[in-house]
């Protein structure tokens, strides 16, 4: 576009890939947020315009009057839209005028449950609760009130039924100066976790066209009763019997606007800088064919979706689709920032090619030193519900649990080829104990090397290590069956990934001290973060299941409970204090005659 970009970054994001993508680059501090001196950077740089990407400001409505105050323009709706459609109890007000369905909200006095409580200024499923019978109410209400608060500095909230199995369908609305607005089709991005999307699609499989037609027509009537500009999100739920509700709109660009760029061949954040530089829309674009967007997560979904952190040393994205990241070798995935990684898009002439696609893109990403969701990701869109469009909101299959054999074989023989750390010998020191000891996930287990032949725990594979020229690699006959694994050491770690398998893997030391039987019990942080609030003090009496401590990682909370009853000994971590995972937080002594 003949532009020449300058771009701002925060103390942690020094080294990130983005500060190499400026002709100007401008530090401004701790915080994305801070608004001043975001400003004052523009000004510096002698800016005509800002695009706020879609994060917290692209929705803030102080920021966009901040731009006009300083002459620069904003690229997205007016202040005055931002601000309406930020509630969503006014949003709902707006549809509601319109003559578009809203989802049946609750005065607390005359509830039916299944009700959602949703903080009225949220967004990015936080301060939400589902509570399915009266007695979980109140702690629920008062919990996520308490998010909303804290996360939004606004505690109004909204009951709402709960519509069991609904498909999340929005639509990506455009508006221009000239009193043109159009929509761009929908995307159906129902397959979430904590109500956050993580596979979006477009065309939506849960829509024909008269359906189509008809939301599709309901959210540009929201659009126009509002003088809607530039890119926003109509977002709609669609219940099994087909009724369609409205619930908020997004007055930004989308995560996955990508899935409706394949589709309508527009790139929609240019399209974003033409309506705020005054130039009309083009004429509505046809949908071509279908995409899929899946999200790369640093989360561990066996262990409740937790974020991880780490330092990348492999970073191999996929060919033939697109790839959404700014990601690289040696970089650092901290605490500060929300743990997305990449996004993967595929493009098919149908659902079955884009969805295949997609699967293979994934198997081939390779990405080690820090714990993803990606193959889970695999399993989703392998399953049948998917694969068949019918999964919903409801839809999470519980993570699959992984075979590590090979891998460990994999890491073993990658040790002993690279000669880092020699193993024990099982021919040349019949005296010592010739076994390796390796820890996966909580388990213990045991190595032997043999020629031709690795035991692992009780199995025994035969398995031929084949010439290779790679570093990072291990091919391997493993009952004849050839495979190459990447591998990546870390941390003191061993990183190990194929095509639809990762595993980290931790060397023990040989002699480990005999772990002496305690009466103590300790509580370890889960996840690198940061200690929010500490809920008990030195000799306090605690119950199993009490909370003890609220830990914060990528703007996710999460609570630390005790698993026996005991007498808090001591808190050894402060308020604000950042932890890392396995981190003694709280000791707590059992109390005695407990069954
Ligand atoms: P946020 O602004 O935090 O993203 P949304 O209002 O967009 O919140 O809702 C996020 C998700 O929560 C939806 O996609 C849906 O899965 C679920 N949800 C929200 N409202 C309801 C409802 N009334 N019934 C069922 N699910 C809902």
């Amino acid at each position: 576009m003949g532009i020449s970009p300058a771009v701002v970054y925060t103390e942690a994001d020094r080294n990130a890939p983005h500060t190499r993508a400026g002709d100007e680059v401008i530090a401004i501090g701790a915080s994305y947020l801070d608004i001043e001196k975001i400003i004052d950077a523009s000004k510096r740089v002698g800016a005509g315009a800002i695009h706020p990407g879609y994060g917290f400001l692209s929705e803030n409505a102080a920021f966009a009057e901040a731009c006009e105050r300083a002459g620069l323009i904003f690229i997205g709706p007016s202040a005055d839209v931002i601000r309406k459609m930020g509630l969503k109890s006014a949003a709902r007000e707006v549809a509601e005028a319109a003559g578009v369905p809203v989802v049946p909200a609750f005065d607390p006095g005359e509830m039916k449950f299944p009700v959602i409580i949703k903080a009225s200024a949220g967004g990015g499923g936080r301060g939400m609760r589902i509570v399915h019978d009266a007695s979980q109410f109140h702690d629920a209400f008062e919990s996520a009130r308490s998010e909303a608060e804290r996360s939004f500095g606004d505690g109004a909230m909204l009951l709402e039924r709960y519509i069991e199995g609904a498909r999340h369908v929005e639509v990506q609305i455009f508006g221009d100066a000239h009193g043109n607005l159009i929509h761009l089709f929908e995307r159906d991005c129902s397959v979430q976790r904590r109500h956050q999307k993580i596979i979006e699609e477009s065309p939506s499989p849960a829509l024909d066209a008269e359906l189509r037609q008809r939301m599709c027509a309901a959210a540009v009537a929201i659009g126009r009763a509002i003088g809607y500009t530039n890119a926003g999100t109509v977002e709609f739920l669609v219940a099994p019997s087909r009724e369609f509700y409205f619930i908020e709109v997004n007055t930004r660009i989308q995560v996955e606007h990508p899935v409706t760029e394949l589709v309508t061949g527009l790139d929609l954040v240019r399209l974003q800088i033409d309506v705020a530089e005054g130039k009309p829309l083009p004429a509505p674009p046809r949908l071509m064919g279908h995409a899929i967007e899946a999200r790369l997560y640093a989360e561990d979904p066996a262990n409740g979706f937790l974020p991880s952190t780490g330092g990348i040393r492999m970073w191999r994205p996929p060919h033939h689709v697109r790839v959404d990241a700014a990601l690289e070798e040696g970089m650092q995935v901290g605490i500060h920032y929300d743990p997305m990684l990449a996004k993967i898009i595929s493009h098919g002439t149908d659902r079955e090619e884009a969805l295949r696609k997609l699967i293979l893109a994934l198997k081939s990403t390779r990405l080690l030193g820090v714990t993803t969701n990606r193959e889970y990701l695999i399993q989703i869109l392998e399953t049948e519900e998917f694969r068949e469009g019918r999964a919903s909101t409801n839809f999470l299959p519980s993570p699959a649990q992984p075979d590590h054999l090979t891998h460990i074989a994999a890491a073993v023989l990658y040790l002993e080829r690279t000669r880092t750390t020699p193993f024990p010998n099982y021919r040349n020191n019949p005296y010592r104990d010739p076994s390796i000891k390796l820890k996966i996930g909580n388990e213990q287990i045991s190595v032997h090397l043999r020629k031709n032949e690795i035991c692992v725990g009780q199995a025994s594979l035969p398995v031929l290590v084949l010439a290779s020229t790679t570093p990072n690699q291990i091919t391997l006959a493993i009952d004849n069956i050839t495979q190459t694994y990447d591998i990546a050491i870390s941390a003191g770690h061993i990183f190990v990934q194929s095509q639809s398998a990762s595993s980290t893997i931790l060397r023990l030391p040989r002699h480990p001290r005999s772990a002496a039987a305690t009466q103590r019990e300790t509580a370890n942080s889960p996840m690198p973060g940061q200690v929010l609030r500490i809920l008990v003090k030195e000799g306090q009496q605690v119950k199993t299941g009490d909370p003890l401590v609220v830990l914060e990682a990528m703007k996710m909370e999460q609570t630390i409970r005790t698993t026996i009853n005991g007498v808090v000994q001591s808190v050894l971590v402060e308020t604000g204090q950042v932890v890392a995972p396995g981190q003694m937080l709280v000791q707590i002594s059992a109390l005695e005659n407990e069954s």
